[in-house]
């Protein structure tokens, strides 16, 4: 769980999106609990700073003169922020400041986030006050550039690098989970049930207007795969009405994975939920399909496009196109492979952004014949290569 987060935190001209700039961006990205990526630069905000700001920030117009535009970082915080979760002290501030400074661009920033003052609360209740300065004097954080963008980010890695000693890590990861989930339940969905949800196997039941079934469905973890419908992350558009349709849920317990089989599917044809089978279709299983000669050169099959003939090209099983994509991102990286040319990446013409981290052996720019490329794509996945689709039929 939360495989990917990254802590940022901004400095501005002041405290409107619509109006004010970013004058300095920091950000540590965490992959599977390891420090991955460290990076701060000044921002040119293209408007004078405050007087109040520069002096609480000791940010001023001569420093960020020279400093690059938004447009200028905003491919390289993008591909920083990609694929992982972004945490910040009050992260609507935080977020709310990206998202328009990214419409400025024409991009529409797309990131989960999680508010690290809601963490800091939920960690530590007995506290009245967790602001920066609250959690620096708590913790006797010492030495930090206080109100500069990494100074703040490494005040909130110290609190939850604590917290973790403290309390447990599993304790922290919990609480972030809670904060995720919390954001997105549906507008009806009393929160204080969905607390409730039982981490075991069992059949659950979402219902709509009238006491409409809206889908029942099964799960070893009755409350992972609820709170699964929940997140905005993976849904589909039809998941997503369906939410919104929900006015209530409740869940039947069920002694193990067979009964709770047997249990969905006779409720499934007594009470013929309007979403069941809609929602099955879209949460099926994918995988990779290499395809020679084809630009992108894999492509994402779904279990009911399967030609048994093409099994040989067929590498993994995912539950979503969102693992399926994080999978095959870690694969590139790992292999020095093309983001670009494999189709994760996006954008301009000219060389991807891991060529010029100097992480692909440049397809993308003609340092690596498209040949040479494709055959390193197959080594690299092979390891994925299925046995047998699973799920036959
Ligand atoms: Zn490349």
């Amino acid at each position: 769980m939360l495989p990917s987060v990254t802590f940022l935190d901004l400095e501005t001209t002041g405290a409107t999106p619509l109006r004010d700039r970013i004058t300095e961006i920091a950000l540590v990205r965490f992959d599977n609990g390891v420090e991955t990526l460290r990076w701060q630069t000044l921002v040119n905000p293209q408007q004078p700073i405050p007087p109040f700001i520069q002096s609480l920030t000791g940010i001023n117009d001569a420093m960020v003169a020279d400093a690059p535009l938004f447009a200028e970082v905003a491919d390289k915080l993008l591909a920083f922020l990609e694929g992982s979760v972004l945490a910040a002290h009050n992260v609507r501030f935080d977020h709310g400041f990206l998202k328009s400074e990214f419409k400025r661009l024409n991009i529409t920033l797309r990131q989960q986030v999680l508010c690290t003052v809601k963490l800091s609360r939920l960690l530590y209740p007995q506290h009245y006050s967790h602001g920066i300065d609250a959690i620096v004097a708590r913790h006797q954080i010492t030495g930090l550039a206080r109100h500069r963008a990494m100074g703040d980010v490494e005040a909130i890695l110290i609190m939850l690098n604590d917290a973790r000693r403290d309390l447990g890590a599993e304790v922290v990861q919990a609480a972030a989970l809670k904060l995720m989930a919390a954001p997105t339940l549906p507008p009806h969905i009393d929160a204080s049930l969905v607390g409730e949800l039982p981490e075991a196997p069992g059949v659950y039941l979402f219902y709509g207007e009238n006491d409409l079934p809206l889908y029942i469905g099964k799960s070893v973890n009755v409350r992972a795969r609820v709170l699964s419908h929940f997140s905005s992350d993976h849904a589909s558009s039809k998941e997503m009405r369906m939410t919104q349709e929900m006015k209530r849920f409740e869940w039947i317990p069920a002694a193990g994975e067979f009964s709770a089989l047997l249990l969905e599917s006779r409720l499934v044809k007594e009470r013929m939920p309007i979403y069941n089978r809609q929602l099955r279709r879209e949460r099926q299983l994918c995988s990779w399909q290499l395809v020679a000669g084809a630009q992108p050169i894999v492509r994402l099959v779904n279990e009911d496009e399967i030609d048994p003939s093409q099994m040989a090209h067929l590498f993994g099983t995912f539950r979503s196109k969102r693992q399926a994509v994080e999978t095959l991102r870690k694969i590139a990286d790992l292999s020095h492979l093309c983001a670009k040319t494999l189709g994760l990446e996006t954008g301009r013409d000219g060389p991807c952004f891991a060529y010029q981290l100097k992480r692909c052996k440049g397809v993308c720019c003609g340092q690596e014949s498209a040949e040479m490329h494709a055959l390193r794509v197959q080594q690299a996945l092979m390891a994925h290569k299925l046995k047998a689709w699973p799920y036959r039929g």
